[in-house]
């Protein structure tokens, strides 16, 4: 990767592609990824720029892996682990490993995060009928969660 890349629009970087969030799948909505740092070459982690369109949400899973998450546009909220929390540019979140964690814009308006993550990691696990079931036990999260 060059020392410098320059950013071309709000939120876009030269010659980093837009790509899906994931490969495949319904269980997430309106999402969009940039890898604006690859790993290697002597740095052990990656960092991805990931736009939820209003109303959209990212897929509820949990993983061995932790992230690191920096809110750089717009507004929405997360669940992490027993917690719903509404999220403004600029806050910070931290999903510790195994622990339940999905991201939704508000209407009308983006949501924007930056990701740390490890270069090697699990692969993300989708909830059984009977995780979904305990999450529900919470009338806060039986409300945000999308599936
Ligand atoms: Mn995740």
């Amino acid at each position: 990767m060059k020392p410098h890349v320059r950013q071309t629009e709000p939120f876009r970087w030269e010659g980093i592609p837009v790509s899906g969030y994931k490969p495949s799948g319904t269980h997430f909505s309106g999402i969009t990824r940039q890898l604006v740092f690859e790993g290697g070459s002597g740095l052990a982690c990656e960092l991805r720029y990931f736009e939820i369109e209003p109303g959209g949400y990212s897929s509820l899973e949990r993983h061995r892996h932790a992230h690191a998450i920096m809110v750089i546009r717009g507004t929405g909220g997360v669940l992490v682990g027993d917690r719903v929390v509404q999220l403004a540019t600029h806050d910070l979140v931290r999903v510790p490993p195994l622990t339940w964690h999905q991201f939704r814009a508000n209407d009308g308006v983006p949501l924007g995060f930056l990701c740390m993550v490890d270069c090697q990691r699990d692969v993300p696990e989708r909830p059984d009928d009977a995780a979904l079931t305990r999450l529900r036990a919470d009338p806060s999260i039986a409300a945000f969660i999308r599936t």
